[in-house]
């Protein structure tokens, strides 16, 4: 996977590439990022890259012109590339957006500032414009970093352990379940006896509990668009009968 960044803050990245599991994947060549300074395709001594809105109005909008020269240069280096914009008012990202976006050769992730971009960048330069999440932020730049950061993880070998991200929160339509370590009792909580029995049926039966209890407590609606199964079914409704008897208990009718 080959990312392209084109910002006015090009050295925002380089922590970001010489960290962690992203540095990892760029030392063994799974992904691949280059960042283009889109102040260099500005013209004029300053190299000005923003102007005031027509119309008027408050703040400045990024100017067209050095936007435009800096997509058809990664274009140029990564035909193949998706061109996306990132910006409040895009398609809402999400781990299967991640994963759609983890089959393609190359992206190229243009950041905004200030305003926004001129307009007509939207309409000829770009394939989509995505946001990540409900929240205005002062610049693409770290948008960029959140959708390179779960995009990196799903393409093969970047991770560790090859299933690992087939198991995280949202590839299952799930949640995930709690983790543990060393040690074995923690401020006088325990790890669960299960995960210590070396039953492999029970501990994954037991994880999978754990996710659809973690799910139905914090996050319902991914329970409501969900496929369920006969298992989950069943732990669905013996909770539901679970919960009947502790009302009763407390003198509360129940749902019938
Ligand atoms: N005036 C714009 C609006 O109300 O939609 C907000 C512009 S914002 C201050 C500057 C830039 O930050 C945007 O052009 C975009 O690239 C980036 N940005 C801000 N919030 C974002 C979000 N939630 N997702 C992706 N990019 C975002």
């Amino acid at each position: 996977m080959k990312f392209t960044v084109l910002s006015i803050f090009p050295d925002f990245f380089e922590p970001f590439k010489q960290t962690g599991m992203i540095r990892r994947a760029v030392k063994g060549g799974l992904i691949d990022i280059s960042t283009i300074d889109i102040r260099a395709y500005a013209e004029g001594r300053h190299r000005v890259t923003d102007d005031r809105p027509f119309g008027g109005g408050s703040g400045m909008v990024m100017k067209p012109g050095p936007i435009s020269a800096a997509i058809r240069e990664a274009k140029k280096i990564a035909p193949e590339s998706r061109v996306l914009l990132l910006s409040p008012r895009g398609h809402r990202f999400s781990q299967e957006t991640a994963a759609q976006l983890a089959a393609l050769p190359g992206l190229v992730l243009v950041c905004g500032r200030y305003e926004g971009v001129d307009e007509r960048i939207c309409d000829g330069y770009i394939d989509g414009e995505i946001s990540i999440g409900d929240y205005v932020l002062t610049g693409g730049e770290l948008g960029a970093m959140v959708i390179m950061d779960a995009v990196s993880r799903l393409i093969p070998g970047v991770l560790g352990g090859e299933d690992a991200a087939e198991k995280d929160s949202f590839a299952t339509g799930l949640l995930e379940h709690g983790h543990y370590t060393r040690p074995r009792c923690f401020e006088g909580k325990e790890v669960p006896e299960v995960l210590l029995s070396g039953n492999h049926a029970a501990i994954d039966r037991w994880r999978h509990e754990m996710s659809l209890g973690q799910t139905l407590l914090k996050r319902r609606d991914l329970l409501m668009n969900r496929d369920l199964s006969a298992m989950e079914v069943d732990l669905l409704k013996r909770w539901y009968l679970e919960i009947g008897d502790i009302l009763e208990a407390h003198g509360v009718r129940g749902a019938d």
